[in-house]
């Protein structure tokens, strides 16, 4: 279970990249599995997800300047959408877009287990999500805003594409990860190798601009290491679940087990996750890649 300093202190840190600025929200207080960092992005009043609940108060602040007029999310979960609720709180009823397959799950959305509400805080629900879908085009205080399909950490997840003339600009919400092994239980490996290439291809020359860690200038190197470590996984994930005469319809322990013999025990995160994070979700993502929500988690077995 994450812990927290008594204060939950949030530090803002701001750069400006291309068109956007960047305001890195962090809570040091916490050692779990380290201090959760996240960032949003803002052209103008226009702000690209909004954190956390327990980020909310200070990017308010943080953005007293010009307040937002209009939100864009790359997708549903509540380290993007939780501060949905307190700027509208803030700064009046601002529309909040959200790709299409997640304006259902929003309408209910009010609670997450345990871990996530220790380190993200609850979310609350959004009735009134504005659907848009992956191909639209926001036109964004002068600057052209793309958008394109980015499943892979979850369906219907959507990139915001951005050139200056110069340079290409990927805001890629929660599609990068460092660690994809310890995946999420909504993940599919396919869709991740898709959309990194989908994604690398679109400029020679691309920023990423996650929405967790550092902005990479190397973008599409990035992308391509991301698929260069997945990509031969899948392929020994598929031999070994062959050669242990896996059938078509696998379940739980059966990914922990290819788990333990492909990539190792990874029990810590999936008990501190309550089943959400593991390898064994990574294997699945795999075998069986999630491309519709709800998922089912894959409890330590
Ligand atoms: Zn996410």
């Amino acid at each position: 279970m994450p812990t927290f300093a008594a204060d939950s202190e949030v530090h803002v840190a701001r750069e400006a990249i291309g068109p956007f600025e960047r305001i890195s929200l962090s809570r040091p207080g916490t050692n779990f599995p380290r201090a959760p960092q996240l960032a949003v992005y803002r052209v103008g009043d226009t702000l690209f997800d909004t954190g956390s609940s327990l980020t909310a108060d200070a990017l308010v602040r943080a953005i007293a300047d010009r307040p937002p007029r209009r939100v864009l999310c790359t997708h549903q979960h509540e380290d993007h959408v939780g501060g949905v609720g307190p700027l509208r709180r803030a700064y009046g009823h601002i529309p909040a877009y959200v790709p299409r397959p997640h304006v259902s799950l929003l309408t209910t959305f009010d609670r997450v287990p345990g871990y996530r509400a220790a380190y993200w805080g609850n979310p609350e629900p959004i009735g009134d999500a504005i659907a848009y879908d992956a191909g639209d085009v926001f036109e964004v205080d002068g600057v052209r805003v793309g958008t394109i399909e980015s499943p892979g950490h979850t369906p219907g997840h959507v990139a915001f594409i951005v050139n200056d003339g110069r340079q290409s600009f990927a805001l890629t919400g929660d599609l990068y990860t460092s660690s994809p092994t310890i995946a999420w239980y909504e993940s599919s490996a396919p869709c991740l190798l898709q959309s990194c290439r989908r994604l690398s291809g679109i400029a020679s020359q691309l920023t990423m601009l996650p929405t967790h860690g550092r902005v990479r200038a190397d973008g599409r190197q990035a992308l391509g290491r991301l698929a260069c470590k997945v990509a031969p996984l899948c392929e020994e994930i598929e031999r070994v679940a062959a050669a242990e005469g896996l059938g078509t319809a696998p379940t739980g322990p059966d990914y922990w087990r290819i788990a333990d013999l492909v990539l190792g025990p990874s029990e810590d995160e999936a008990v501190a996750s309550e089943g959400e994070w593991s390898h064994a979700c990574f294997v699945r993502s795999v075998l069986q890649p999630v491309r519709q929500l709800p998922a089912t988690t894959i409890p330590y077995q």
